[in-house]
């Protein structure tokens, strides 16, 4: 069996994370209503331009076009920041990863390469993985290409665990290779949405890591 991960609000509270990082900017000056607005727009050119991703450089870019500003001192605080992000690790991810060997885990994340990598690495969960894959197109799809790469692509149970409904499409081509469950915690973003592309859905981690056990018995 091999488990493929989310990162973002399935292993980390990136809630909370946000909240933080966005307190970084506004003790330069900036108001909630300019820091929201400058991360906003990355957003709303990520429709226009693709490969535009929310990272913190392009945050300060566009908080810059609102007031200059010297970002040399933001900068590092924004690089310490990031370095040490253990605590927005949700309280169920180690006894999840721990119950299994490292060879059969891979994160799989949406994102800005180089900033999802040092967020992926501050909060310590490199370890735990065989794998640590960026993406910027389809999950379902880059987790098949992965398997096959890996040469266990119809051998192995695989499963993609994630929180947002649409990442859990799967492609008509291997819809059998992949189970998806969708991680409903309570408190995430999409936890009042629904989901037609699950297979399993669980709460947190615990009750994924049930769900598992229960499914190798069989
Ligand atoms: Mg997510």
């Amino acid at each position: 069996m091999k488990i493929f991960l989310d990162f973002d609000d399935v292993l980390f509270d990136t809630y909370r994370f946000k909240q933080k990082l966005w307190a970084i900017f506004m003790s330069c000056g900036f108001s909630r209503k300019e820091t929201e607005k400058a991360a906003e727009d990355i957003s709303s050119e990520c429709f226009k331009e693709k490969g535009k991703i929310y990272s913190p450089l392009g945050h300060i870019r566009n908080l810059k076009k609102i007031r200059n500003f010297d970002d040399r001192n933001l900068k590092k605080e924004i690089d310490g920041f990031l370095a040490k992000l253990s605590g927005f690790v949700f309280a169920d991810c180690r006894k999840f990863l721990e119950s299994f060997p490292k060879n059969d885990l891979y994160l799989i994340s949406y994102g800005h390469g180089n900033f999802q990598r040092k967020k992926i690495r501050g909060s310590g969960l490199f370890k735990y993985f065989k794998k640590i894959i960026i993406i910027d197109g389809n999950k379902v799809r880059k987790v098949a290409e992965t398997a096959k790469k890996e040469g266990f692509l119809g051998q192995k149970k695989i499963i993609l665990i994630d929180d947002r409904p649409e990442n859990l499409k799967k492609p008509r081509e291997i819809k059998k290779q992949v189970i998806t469950l969708w991680l409903r915690r309570p408190e995430g973003r999409y936890s009042n949405s629904s989901c037609f592309y699950r297979g399993w859905e669980a709460r947190n981690l615990k009750e994924a890591l049930e769900i598992i056990k229960r499914e190798k018995m069989k």
